[in-house]
Formats: C-alpha cells, sequence, structure tokens
C-alpha cells in the first residue's frame, strides 16, 4: 500500500510529487495514463511565465514557481528549459489606464515595468512595427518562455533520485474510496493507496465522478500556432489586450501564435485537437498587423489544448472526499503558477497545510456555471 498517490505527470502532478519525496512521505506513486510526462494540456502551452497577475495568490505562486523552474533548469543542466524574453503588452489607452493599479503592485513587488508609447516600443523592437499611433507598450522584462516538458522531465527525474515510485501508460479508469484505503482500478488490477492526489488536468472531474462525487469544472478549448519566420526576427513576448493574442518567441526562426478560445465545454476525451482554419486566419492576419516581417511567415503547424474552468477563475485544492484530494482548475494560466500549486496541493494532502477556504473544491453550492472569458492569465484576475 502507498501512503500517497499522485495521479497526472503533467506540471501539477511531478512537482507534487518531487515536493512529496522531498519531505521523505512514505511510500509515493506517481500514475499518468500517456508513457512519458508532460503529455497532455503542459505539452501544448505556450510557456509564457509572467508576475503580472493580480490575485496575491497567484503573485506568490509566480514567484515561487519561478524558484522551482530554475532549479529544475540547474539541476537538469537543459539551459533552454528557461528563455529570458521580456513581454511587451499591447494596451489601448483606456486598457492601460486600467491596469495602473495592476503596474503599481508590479513596482512594490520590485518587478521592472515600465511604460512606453508605440515608437520607444519599435525603437527598441524594429520588426514590432505594425503598431497603430496611441498604443501604449507595458513592458516586463522579468518574464519568461519556460518549457514546461523539460521542466516535467527534470523534476521526474530529481523525483526518482528522492526515490518516487512512478508508474507509466497507467490510466487510472475508476476511484474507489473505502474506510481505510483508496482503491485505483486500472489496466492490471489495483493500486492501494492511504492517500490520493487527483492531479489529472482536464480529466479531474471525471475521475471525482467515478467516485461518487462532483466538483465544479469544466474543460475548453484553445489553441496555438507555431510559425516559420525564414530570416527570423527580433521580438519579445508579445501580448496583444484587445483581441487576447499572444505571440511567443520560441528559438531564432519559431514564434508561437495563440488565442482561439473557444468558451465551450468540451470532452478530453473527444476533442479536435488539430487547430481550426478560422483560428489560423485570425492569427495570419494579426501577424501581418503588427509585424511587417509576418509577410515571410509561413505557418507550420496549429494545435488545441484544453483548459480546466472553475466558476471564480480560481483552483479547486483540498479535500472532496475522505483521503482523496485534488489540485485543478487552471483557469488557462497553470504552467506560470503549477510548480507552486503542485507542492502546496501535496502539502494539503500530506496535511501538512491547509487549504484556504476560498480554495475548497466544494466552496460553490452547485456544480453548473457559465464559461466565461478571461486571458491567458497574463491579466487574470
Ligand atoms: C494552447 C495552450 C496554451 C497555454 N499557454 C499557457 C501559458 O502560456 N502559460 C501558462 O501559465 N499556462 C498556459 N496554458 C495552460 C497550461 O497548459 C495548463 O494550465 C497546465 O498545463 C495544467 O497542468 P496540469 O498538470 O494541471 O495538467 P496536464 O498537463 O493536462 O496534466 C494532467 C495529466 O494527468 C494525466 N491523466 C489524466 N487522467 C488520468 C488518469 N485517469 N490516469 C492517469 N493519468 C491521467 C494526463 O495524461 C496528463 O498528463 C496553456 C494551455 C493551452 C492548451
Amino acid at each position: 500500500m502507498y501512503d500517497l498517490v499522485i495521479i497526472g505527470g503533467g506540471v501539477w502532478g511531478v512537482a507534487a510529487a518531487l515536493s512529496a519525496v522531498e519531505q521523505q512521505f512514505g511510500r509515493v506513486l506517481l500514475v499518468e495514463a500517456n508513457p512519458f510526462v508532460a503529455g497532455e494540456s503542459s505539452a501544448k502551452a505556450g510557456g509564457i511565465v509572467s508576475d503580472f497577475v493580480a490575485h496575491p495568490d497567484d503573485q506568490a505562486w509566480v514567484a515561487r514557481s519561478r524558484e522551482l523552474f530554475l532549479q529544475a533548469q540547474h539541476v537538469g543542466g537543459d539551459r533552454t528549459m528557461i528563455q529570458l524574453n521580456g513581454m511587451i503588452s499591447l494596451c489601448t489607452p483606456q486598457e492601460a489606464e486600467d491596469l495602473r493599479g495592476q503596474i503599481a503592485s508590479l513596482h512594490d513587488r520590485g518587478i521592472v515595468a515600465e511604460t512606453w508609447d508605440g515608437r520607444q516600443a519599435t525603437a527598441r523592437y524594429p520588426d514590432l512595427d505594425g503598431l497603430a499611433p496611441d498604443t501604449v507598450a507595458i513592458w516586463t522584462p522579468g518574464d519568461w518562455h519556460v518549457n514546461p516538458t523539460a521542466y516535467a522531465q527534470a523534476t521526474l527525474g530529481m523525483a526518482r533520485e528522492k526515490g518516487l515510485n512512478v508508474r507509466l501508460g497507467y490510466r487510472v479508469t475508476k476511484i474507489r474510496v473505502e474506510e481505510r484505503r483508496v482503491v485505483l482500478e486500472g489496466p492490471d488490477g489495483g493500486i492501494e493507496a492511504e492517500r490520493v492526489l487527483v492531479a489529472a488536468g482536464t480529466w479531474s472531474r471525471k475521475l471525482v465522478q467515478t467516485a461518487g462525487d462532483d466538483i465544479p469544472y469544466r474543460p475548453y478549448r484553445t489553441q496555438l500556432a507555431s510559425l516559420d519566420f525564414p530570416g527570423g526576427y527580433d521580438l519579445p513576448i508579445v501580448r496583444e489586450l484587445a483581441t487576447d493574442m499572444y505571440f511567443v518567441p520560441d528559438g531564432p526562426h519559431n514564434l508561437l501564435a495563440g488565442d482561439g478560445t473557444r468558451l465551450w465545454e468540451h470532452d478530453p476525451d473527444n476533442y479536435q485537437t488539430t487547430g481550426d482554419a478560422d483560428f489560423e486566419d485570425d492569427i495570419a492576419a494579426g501577424v501581418l498587423r503588427l509585424f511587417s516581417k509576418g509577410e515571410t511567415a509561413v505557418l507550420r503547424r496549429s494545435w488545441a489544448g484544453l483548459c480546466g474552468a472553475t466558476p471564480d477563475r480560481r483552483p479547486l485544492i483540498g479535500l472532496v472526499m475522505p483521503r482523496l484530494y485534488i489540485a485543478c482548475g487552471d483557469n488557462g494560466f497553470g504552467i506560470k503558477r503549477g510548480p507552486a500549486i503542485g507542492e502546496f496541493a501535496c502539502r494539503v494532502a500530506m496535511g501538512e497545510a491547509e487549504a484556504p477556504r476560498h480554495l475548497d473544491p466544494h466552496r460553490f453550492p452547485s456544480v453548473d456555471f457559465p464559461l466565461r472569458p478571461g486571458s491567458g492569465g497574463t491579466f487574470a484576475s
């Protein structure tokens, strides 16, 4: 019997697993349905890590996650895991005015954030030459692009060295909560555990339902495209608030371009994983509008992944049933906070921390709620 089993080897699950073995919490097992970690939402993400988040929990989680990303890069030895691009957020004058409080909060935390006009932005990044004359550009040089797959692999390696047991290619089909144990049913018999942490991303609700409970959680779909700039380009991460489009440098010729959020519920076992034609058209128009070099760009491919919505756009962390804990509800920005959330959720599952009431998975009277828009997290409240 394991003392703790973590279901899900995305960024949240591997971070939880490392935390458990670092605390020497007895026999710990990570189970992952795919034959490798970070094969789902974590692999499909843009990987933006930014302090430009409104909620105090998120600010603390991003700060702690940065430490854990750096640790993984250092120990894993993959120097490409973190790219120090900085980010320019393109705003209308009104949007910039609305963000004044958040910019002040960045300054209060000692984080550099400069406000430029469009001409200054183009002077610094000449490839950003399609800005409207009244554009306000907020420059946050400390923002990163992280490779979540590299992080997950390095973290798994560290956790294995500290004694983590791992079963890859094991899909849990049912959770049975009994008086003295939890039994996980899967392909080759059951796994017994003293306690279980579900960190299964957009499958989390389905798994909880097999145990006879339910949570307010709805998966929705969002998209990313990979563009080839044969002659290269010089850009930071660029985010346009009015359209919610974002562009992430990923090597000297490759630019990731995202948005394409589809705000209706999707089934994680049955959704379209390729990008929509209208998403590709929107991205092409955005690239051409903002960067004249976009004329030379070629679409490599586009894809879609799922994010998990909750009614208040805050995660669900804590106990759902006796011995059964959960960590889900990324609301589209779970990479930048993921290592810290995984670590915190693990401490809750180990009984070393208490999840506050505002994260309680059962804090809502009903599991039904409308999906509502929110940016990929950069300015999420
Ligand atoms: C296109 C796109 C762009 C994004 N861009 C960003 C960004 O720039 N910045 C940011 O912060 N966030 C971004 N996100 C959000 C981010 O990807 C997620 O918040 C994050 O990956 C959530 O991690 P997770 O570990 O909770 O979930 P996942 O990575 O989905 O991990 C869950 C794991 O659980 C496993 N699992 C599920 N069911 C079972 C089962 N029954 N048995 C065993 N294993 C199971 C799955 O196989 C999976 O590996 C983006 C998301 C998408 C789709």
